[in-house]
């Protein structure tokens, strides 16, 4: 057998969140302890080894608080880079969406395919529907205090609710709110030691942020208003990422 090139040999991060792509990555299975991997014909549940082992404890963790399975959705392609539709970032295999809602009662593989999802937010009130409640907050809190997390982002509604529900807690400072973000959030991890190609993203500012920052926010109503059909995100890519992602 041949020598395989050092940049292809082990799993790693290349690039930025928005603008990268990954090597050997590992799939999350379909299914396992406390989650479930929806919409799988997407072929987007593929991240590095430091995402799908947070993903498989955070079902664990879940799990034994009694809360519903958490619903995996959009991670990265096998070798990342930009999705051809939808968000931008997800490009390295550190991204993760997690859905809000529960299960369906029996989820089989064509009910987790059809998922509807279930927005937590009464856009015309402007406030947190009957949707949101104790399993969610519970959710949230056991994904944000895992330190492998960068930030998670959040409805600022959603950020408001956990403000309100856990005071002080260290780790409230990483989730960050995002419009955009109501029946879903999103994890983002540090990047991977050793990984030296990843850029990391600039730390979250120190604090909870649940004082002026989080107010300006839910004082922006206006950014509430989506903006039509989004066109493919093209980004230039890291040399390494060049003829690798598909
Ligand atoms: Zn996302």
């Amino acid at each position: 057998m041949g020598l395989l090139l050092p940049t292809l040999s082990w799993a790693q991060a290349i690039g930025g969140y928005a603008a990268g792509c990954q090597m050997n990555a590992r799939a999350l299975p379909a299914s396992g302890p406390g989650f479930y991997v929806i919409r799988s014909t997407r072929e987007r549940f593929y991240g590095q080894p430091p995402l799908i082992d947070y993903l498989q404890t955070l079902g664990q963790k879940t799990r034994q608080a009694d809360l519903p399975p958490i619903l995996v959705a959009d991670i990265a392609k096998q070798r990342g880079g930009p999705f051809e539709y939808g968000h931008r970032s997800h490009q390295t295999g550190l991204d993760a969406d997690i859905w809000l809602r529960p299960p369906p009662a029996q989820p089989s593989p064509r009910r987790l395919k059809n998922i509807k999802a279930v927005d937590m937010v009464d856009h015309r009130h402007y406030i947190l529907n009957a949707h949101f409640r104790d399993p969610q907050r519970q959710l949230i809190a056991l994904a944000a205090q895992d330190p492998r997390v960068s930030r998670i982002f959040v409805h600022p509604l959603i950020k408001n609710a956990m403000c309100k529900a856990y005071g002080d807690a260290d780790w409230l400072g990483r989730l960050r709110p995002w419009f955009g973000h109501s029946s879903h959030f999103h994890v983002r991890l540090h990047c991977p030691k050793g990984d030296t190609l990843c850029e990391p993203q600039a730390q979250v500012p120190a604090g909870t942020g649940c004082g002026r920052e989080l107010a300006s926010w839910l004082n922006d109503k206006a950014g509430e208003i989506t903006s039509g059909p989004r066109t493919p995100f093209r980004p230039t890519l890291p040399k390494q990422c060049v003829g690798w992602v598909r």
